[in-house]
């Protein structure tokens, strides 16, 4: 196993008619900041439901960041946040939303050009950022209890990763009811998120760290078992949990410490958002596969023993098993809704993999994955691949 550090100081609130709870979790005089996004939270009363707990607060509202959220908008709640010396930022959504607070919360003490924390990648340490919290509306991302986020640059189409040690929320509500409302588009895109933040940290190369691989393969797992079932039925509360339980614990650090990790499908599928606006877990259905393809070799013992444990596949010979967990993975994004080639979404397809491997040449992105072997050129044969 090797070494590690786990830090994770997020306090999770998690179940029914947690939101009620806000003003246990946030301090009577602080100055808040209520960050959304496109409208979801009045349709469905969970802005209601903040409102009403927080009756008797200084509040400031700064709705419409996007999904995938910008930049340019992002620093427009910086402003804001500046002006109204305000001192606190409740995320209320879905990543989106979460990512967006993070990278203001990260912006509003920033000395510089806060486009260098994503463009510079500059991480934020303990106390260099703004107090935050969250409230959750969209499993998918496990951004509510982590301290990464994706943020785009519209100008340049850049969509970058950002984070550190000071960017975990401080608390994170998560009322499983709130996934009751959620269209079966971004279910099905939650459900796959959350297993391949899994698979980038357990699908590497054998290794020694047990308990990891059971904690990932138990997370797999009943992602298989409950997600063709809450797409259909959102508002059964045992599923929505389960669903919201898995999405956090793939991507709260728990199961990538004292392991290797690959997350070169992430940062494909990045590129696909940023130039096409494919959503993001759909990106990684499209990629990922072509990624086990193309790095065979160096993943095909893990890819064997994900097939034995997962998927149950009775075959010894390691190329077969491995091939077949390929095939049962894909059929399995398919079941879940998932178109898997890049020529469905863009009828522009046939540049992308010349320009995604020049970009990554620009940016001196040499070797990704587990090993570092996923060198620009390995990246344009996976993205032509998934043509
Ligand atoms: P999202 O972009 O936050 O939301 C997608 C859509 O779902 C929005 O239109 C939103 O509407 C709607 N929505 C949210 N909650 C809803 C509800 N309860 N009922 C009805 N509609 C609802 O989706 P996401 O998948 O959670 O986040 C994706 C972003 O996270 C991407 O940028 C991705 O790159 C990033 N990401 C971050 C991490 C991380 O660790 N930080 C990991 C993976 C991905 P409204 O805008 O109207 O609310
Ligand atoms: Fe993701």
């Amino acid at each position: 196993m090797l070494n590690f550090e786990f830090y994770n100081p997020t306090n999770l609130v998690f179940g029914k008619g947690q939101i009620a709870k806000l003003p246990t979790l946030i301090d009577k005089n602080k100055k808040i900041l209520l960050a959304y996004g496109g409208g979801s939270i009045f349709k469905n009363g969970v802005h209601t439901q903040v409102t009403k707990a927080l009756n008797g607060y200084d509040i400031t509202e700064f709705g419409g960041i996007e999904p995938n959220p910008r930049f340019e908008t992002l620093m427009k709640a910086v402003e804001v946040i500046r002006e109204k010396n305000i001192d606190f930022i409740l995320a209320v959504g879905g990543g989106s939303v979460i990512d967006g607070v993070k990278f203001i919360a990260a912006a509003v003490n920033f000395e510089g050009n806060p486009a260098d924390i994503l463009q510079k990648r500059i991480r934020t340490e303990k106390d260099k950022s703004m107090p935050f919290g969250t409230v959750l509306t969209l499993p998918a991302t496990g951004s509510e209890m982590n301290s990464g986020a994706v943020v785009t640059i519209e100008a340049t189409q850049e969509k970058l990763t950002m984070g550190g040690p000071g960017l975990f929320p401080e608390f994170s509500i998560c009322d499983p009811e709130t996934v009751a409302s959620l269209p079966k588009r971004q279910l099905q895109n939650g459900v796959i998120d959350a297993y391949t933040h899994v698979m980038e940290q357990y699908l590497t190369y054998p290794h020694d760290a047990l308990l990891q691989d059971r904690f990932a393969e138990g997370i797999l797992q009943t992602l298989i078992e409950i997600g063709p079932e809450v797409v259909e039925n959102p508002a059964d509360y045992k599923l929505a949990a389960n669903f919201m339980w898995c999405c956090t614990m793939a991507l709260n650090g728990l199961i990538q410490k004292g392991v290797p990790t690959d997350w070169a499908t992430h940062m494909i599928g990045h590129e696909l958002t940023a130039l096409y606006e494919i959503d993001h877990a759909r990106t990684l259905a499209i990629i990922g596969p072509n990624l086990y393809r193309v790095m065979f070799d160096s993943k095909k013992e893990k890819l064997a023993q994900y097939a034995h444990r997962v998927w149950n596949v009775d075959e010894q010979d390691t190329d077969k098993a491995a091939l077949e967990a390929i095939e049962k993975t894909v059929a399995f994004f398919h079941k879940m809704g998932m178109d898997t080639k890049l020529s469905n979404y863009t009828a522009e397809y046939e540049k992308t993999a010349d320009f995604i491997k020049t970009r990554f040449e620009e940016r001196g992105w040499k070797g990704l994955g587990e090993r570092q072997a996923i060198t620009p050129e390995k990246v344009k044969d996976i993205v032509t691949l998934s043509y």
